[in-house]
Parts: structure tokens; C-alpha cells; sequence
């Protein structure tokens, strides 16, 4: 492993990115020029206004929403050549998706009928892997989430934090290399907040998970390695990246 994030490989690299949606007769460029580059195993938090254009962010990073221009780099785990997943036909870019990419949300987005296992079984059996493997997976991410007293329950049988780990989970069972999380604790209490934080905080950690993390908390935002500002569309600040940055915030 390296010693220190900022010598841990590129995972992508966002380029000159442009999003400009048309609004009535108007053009609304919501994204301005964003760069941004995350390393393997860091974990960015974004804050900003609302309006500021995290979301598209997180939804064009994350392959939900093409960019208008600029580049999304991504590269390969060893190392070596980037793909710039702004090509890839439609059919690349889906498989690209569900092999790459975790997403969580604001609100869960579990479905109501299928128990804890179940969901977070549902983006391995998309992918038809075989039931078996997907039970496996489900389980052991259910199991890193502390879910694992809970699989047969449905989510309306899950307080607010339990809902939101069943969805972490599900975002992880595919073992994304890229977990993005738009304001994951922003339908949550301060302390199941403070919980689901350092679930994600430990998953970064112990799993050398790359994520980007959207949030409104601040007192979370200090907690964390690196932040980026964004404000109109662009990143103002960018911290440096480095656990060995003497100006970084200390996590305890
Ligand atoms: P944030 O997540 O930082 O609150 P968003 O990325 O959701 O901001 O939105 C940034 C701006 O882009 C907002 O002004 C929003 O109204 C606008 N916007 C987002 N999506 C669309 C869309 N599909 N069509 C038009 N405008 C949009
Ligand atoms: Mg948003």
C-alpha cells in the first residue's frame, strides 16, 4: 500500500468539464470548468450552496448525465492508459457503470417489497451474476454496514440510519472503485448523521474505498481528509490530498 494518499495511483481525472442545460429559450451552464482528481483510496468531500451543481457533478462523475465537454478520465486499476468514459457508447457505459461505480443518495431508494438481502442482492443479479454469489456479496457487504442482524427485514421495518446502511451496502455489493454519495445524511437526524458519516469514513479506511462524499454538515466536512468548495458551477478550493498535509484538519 502506498504510505500516503498523495502517492496512491490516479483513479480519475475530471477535465475542463462543461454542463449547460437549456431552460426555456435560455442556456443554464451549471457546470463550469470543473477539474477535479481523485486517487485511489481517498475520500473528497464536496460542500456548497445548494444550487452550486454538486449533484451534476456526482451525476455526470458517476455516468447518470453526459457532460456537454470536458473529459472524465478513469483509470485502469494497475495503472497505464485512461479511458474517457465521456466515449463510450451507451452499452459500454452501463457495464462501465455497474462495474465501477457505487452510488448513494439522499433518500435510500429501496425497494419497499424485498427485504435488506434483497436489495442489496439487486444490482449483482442485474448484472446476472449467479444467485449464490449474489447472496454472498450482499452478505458480506450487509455484514461491513453492521446489517447483518437485519437481512429479512423490510426497510419500512428499518429506522432511518439502518435504511440508509442497507443502501450503502447495495451501493458497495459490486465492489464499486468509486462510491459517490449526494448528501447521504441529509434525511437524517445529527446522530444517526454522525453514524452513517463514520460508517463511511471506517469503509474508506478499512476497504481503501474511493469516494466523494456531497454533504451539508459541516462539522462532518471538518472530519474529513480533503474537501473541495464548489460555487457557481466550479471548484473553488481544492485541498492538497495529503494525509501529510501539516494544514489538514486533524480527524480526531
Ligand atoms: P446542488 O446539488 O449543488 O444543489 P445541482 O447540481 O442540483 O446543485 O443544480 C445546479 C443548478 O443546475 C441548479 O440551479 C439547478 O436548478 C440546475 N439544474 C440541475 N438539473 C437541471 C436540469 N435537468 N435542467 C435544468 N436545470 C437544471
Ligand atoms: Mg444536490
Amino acid at each position: 500500500m502506498p504510505s500516503s494518499i498523495s502517492e496512491a495511483p490516479a483513479l480519475v481525472q475530471v477535465r475542463d468539464m462543461w454542463k449547460s442545460f437549456r431552460h426555456g429559450s435560455r442556456k443554464l451552464d451549471v457546470l463550469r470548468g470543473v477539474n477535479l482528481d481523485l486517487r485511489a483510496g481517498e475520500m473528497v468531500t464536496i460542500i456548497g450552496a445548494s444550487g452550486a451543481g454538486k449533484s451534476t457533478l456526482l451525476h455526470c462523475l458517476g455516468t447518470l448525465d453526459l457532460p456537454t465537454s470536458g473529459e472524465i478520465l478513469f483509470y485502469p486499476p494497475g495503472g497505464g492508459t485512461p479511458t474517457d468514459i465521456t466515449r463510450l457508447s451507451p452499452p459500454d457505459l452501463a457495464d462501465f457503470r455497474n462495474r465501477t461505480i457505487g452510488f448513494v443518495f439522499q433518500f435510500h431508494h429501496l425497494l419497499p417489497e424485498f427485504s435488506a438481502l434483497e436489495n442489496a442482492m439487486m444490482p449483482a443479479l442485474i448484472a446476472r451474476i449467479s444467485t449464490r454469489q449474489a447472496r454472498e456479496q450482499a452478505e458480506a457487504m450487509l455484514d461491513a454496514v453492521g446489517m447483518s442482524h437485519r437481512l429479512d427485514h423490510r426497510p419500512g421495518e428499518l429506522s432511518g440510519g439502518e435504511q440508509q446502511r442497507v443502501a450503502i451496502a447495495r451501493a458497495l455489493a459490486m465492489q464499486p472503485r468509486l462510491l459517490l454519495a449526494d448528501e447521504p445524511t441529509g434525511n437524517l437526524d445529527t446522530k444517526t448523521s454522525e453514524e452513517v458519516h463514520e460508517l463511511l469514513f471506517r469503509l474508506n479506511e478499512e476497504h481503501d474505498l474511493t469516494m466523494l462524499v456531497v454533504t451539508h454538515n459541516m462539522e462532518l466536512a471538518q472530519k474529513m481528509p480533503r474537501v473541495v468548495r464548489m460555487a457557481d458551477g466550479r471548484i473553488l478550493e481544492q485541498g492538497l490530498g495529503s494525509s501529510d498535509d501539516p494544514d489538514r484538519v486533524p480527524a480526531e
